[in-house]
């Protein structure tokens, strides 16, 4: 291993702890509104205990939970572990995409994992995320569009129809829109028939899950489901299928 791709490698785990880092915050401040995206790009972090504003220094990831012990700098609190862990999962994920060549299923992984997060806590998919997947989708798979798009439009379509139906009928939103442009986008990738696999893989999951918790009236988030099994479709491509 040269030194050049051991470089390589270490700064693409530093962005990829980068990027963890400033999903958590996003995360965590969720639905807050910001005057710009200039502003909401450059915003800094604050101490979650004194609100005291993080010094650069002490906003490089991973390294600086080490260098500091796990406590704040200004305040001496005992810090969140939720950083260490997802910014060397960030880090982690980054560095087995440079390794294996395949940077572009890490940023997937990325999208895919605040979605379900997201989705889960607040039943909602920042459209943000959802342009940042369907950008994915004709960035990565822009030679499968050309077959699938027809198929994809009219699930599109199927779905605006059902989701139509349930406001006129019910009154409430059966699914979301944002549901509806999630699939719309991994239908783009995957072509007829896999959509349909994935969708009823997905809905089957979280019936189970219903079942299981037993919270049968409590809305549940659809998205993270569809969103993890399409990680799933992903990965057994990569790293089954072309292995064999
Ligand atoms: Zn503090």
């Amino acid at each position: 291993m040269d030194s050049l791709y051991l470089l390589h490698l270490m700064l693409f785990s530093l962005l990829g702890a980068s990027l963890a880092s400033w999903m958590i915050y996003e995360f965590d401040n969720y639905g807050k509104r910001y005057t710009s995206v200039l502003k909401r790009l450059s915003v800094r972090s604050k101490c979650d205990y004194c609100q005291e504003q993080v010094s650069y220094s002490n906003l490089v990831p991973v390294l600086s939970y080490i260098f500091l012990g796990g406590k704040t700098s200004c305040c001496t609190t005992k810090l969140s572990k939720k950083y260490i862990i997802f910014e060397s999962f960030g880090a982690l994920i980054f560095a087995v995409g440079y390794l294996t060549n395949t940077l572009e299923i890490s940023i997937l992984g990325f999208l895919i994992i605040f979605i379900i997060f997201n989705d889960e806590k607040y039943k909602e998919i920042p459209i943000w995320v959802n342009l940042a997947l369907f950008s994915w989708v004709i960035t990565f798979g822009y030679e499968l569009i050309e077959n699938n798009f027809l198929p994809a439009l009219y699930l599109a379509f199927a779905l605006i129809l059902l989701y139509l139906f349930f406001l006129k009928v019910r009154g409430l939103e059966g699914l979301g829109l944002a549901d509806i442009i999630l699939l719309f986008s991994i239908s783009l990738y995957l072509g007829f028939p896999d959509f349909l696999y994935l969708i009823t893989i997905a809905s089957a999951s979280l019936l189970i899950k219903i079942i299981l918790t037993q919270k049968l009236r409590e809305p549940h988030a659809f998205g993270s489901w569809i969103a993890g099994t399409f990680g799933f479709f992903i990965l057994f491509q990569e790293f089954y299928v072309s292995a064999n």
